[in-house]
């Protein structure tokens, strides 16, 4: 991939909102999370859960919420974005908007802590989103290495991380929604987290997106080729980086037209964006509509 691919934020010249210092995985179907130990300081987050029960018919029940658990860091190295992350509240702030948008028959936790691995992953074992802080680590070294500054790049660190954050979130609801997903898990996850971030997130969405086209861009160049990257389930990097973009300018087709002009998205590609964004919002709404507060 073209190295004017990379720092897609600052070539379009969305604005940074975010300040601050530092993705492969993902859904975790090993044996090795079920042994973590049990949450000791699980926070409920504000939830506008008024009842389990519903007088809309069309709409599912609400018997569970989004949690917070805040973890002991174990490694020096992360415990001043950890205590960034607890100070400014970031999850109980995601939480009380995720409780606000939808209704979940039972509770998903999420938490952030050092992994001692570079992931990201939904645990079907106990419910839980985790967001490892060495991926936040691999995702600020990734944008440094591009050449931006360690502003920029911490910046763009959060915004992809955003992103990522509701591909697991995806992950977690279609388990919990049992919802059917013709395709590629991965690439439904990838799907559901441009739609709630285009459709409900505004220009803050955009910005999660692509920086995390950014992020697949720089990723793909440094394993592009290998047998285990060509086998795994996710997309290719070169892919997920060309769909995110697709998304962005499917959403609309004129405000992201230098997408196009740019040279970022081929337009043999774009000219189909916006039929292809607005299947996605299709099913996307069809799907989560019976679980969204209204
Ligand atoms: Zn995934």
């Amino acid at each position: 991939m073209n190295r004017n691919t990379t720092n897609l934020l600052l070539a379009l010249g969305t604005l940074f909102l975010v300040a601050g210092c530092f993705c492969n995985s993902d859904r975790n179907t090993g044996s090795s999370k079920q042994d973590e130990p049990v949450a000791s300081n699980t926070t409920r987050a504000s939830s506008n859960k008024s009842s389990s029960t519903s007088s809309d018919p069309s709409k599912k029940a609400d018997s569970g919420d989004f949690l917070v658990e805040h973890e002991e860091v174990s490694t020096p190295k992360y415990v001043e974005i950890d205590k960034q992350i607890k100070g400014e509240k970031l999850l109980e702030k995601a939480a009380s908007q995720l409780n606000a948008a939808l209704s979940l028959p039972e509770d998903i936790t999420l938490r952030t802590k050092d992994c001692k691995e570079v992931n990201a992953y939904y645990d079907p074992n106990d419910s839980s989103v985790t967001m490892c802080y060495e991926l936040m680590e691999h995702f600020y070294g990734s944008f440094r290495s591009s050449g931006i500054s360690e502003k920029e790049a911490y910046t763009q660190m959060f915004d992809a991380v955003r992103f990522v954050f509701l591909h697991e979130i995806a992950h977690a609801i279609i388990d919990k929604y049992k919802l059917p997903i013709i395709g590629n898990e991965e690439d439904a996850a990838d799907r559901c987290s441009a739609y709630i971030n285009l459709e409900e997130l505004g220009q803050d969405g955009v910005k999660a997106i692509l920086a995390a086209a950014d992020a697949f861009a720089i990723e793909s160049k440094r394993t592009e080729g290998s047998k285990k990257n060509m086998a795994d389930e996710h997309l290719l990097g070169e892919q997920r980086y060309y769909n995110a973009l697709c998304m962005v300018y499917g959403s609309d087709a004129s405000k992201w037209e230098k997408l196009v002009t740019g040279g970022y998205l081929p337009k043999e590609r774009a000219v189909r964006c916006p039929t292809e964004y607005g299947k996605t919002v299709d099913a996307w709404s069809a799907l989560l509509g019976p679980w969204r507060k209204d």
